[in-house]
């Protein structure tokens, strides 16, 4: 049944914390733009507030928004915890499709499907906020 070699819960545990932070960080990207109509390619990440492009340090998931205190490096803008949220829950659910159904081709599409709730999700509540 196991089609990667390696496939152990600990390796699964890695691979998710891996892959789950770094479609975290894509899902956090996402969730910002596409409700603002920004294309989720060009322009590079900057700060919302002094728009100073963010070098890779300010791009760590998770670990650039707890050693800035979730602030910018620049203008000391707080930086909306949201970042933060996003990046664990979806690192978090990631984990799990990753323990639960290991390397077989259904992780490709629960992968998809965690992105796309996470984000659709965080889409909605902001909305509400605005009503
Ligand atoms: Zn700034």
């Amino acid at each position: 049944m196991d089609m990667f070699p390696f496939d152990t819960m600990w390796f699964r545990l890695l691979a998710g914390l891996l892959i789950g932070l770094i479609l975290g960080s894509f899902t956090t990207m996402l969730s910002y733009r596409v409700p603002r109509r920004i294309s989720i390619v060009q322009p590079p990440s900057q700060c919302p507030q002094c728009h100073t492009p963010l070098k890779p340090r300010d791009l760590v998931p998770v670990l650039s928004w707890l050693i800035e205190r979730g602030q910018c490096r620049h203008c000391r803008a707080t930086i909306s915890p949201r970042y933060l949220v996003i990046e664990l829950v979806t690192t978090a659910a990631v984990v799990v499709a990753f323990l639960a159904l290991g390397f077989c081709p259904t992780l490709i599409p629960a992968l998809i499907g965690i992105v796309a709730l996470v984000t659709l999700v965080t889409i909605n509540i902001e909305r509400q906020k605005d009503l």
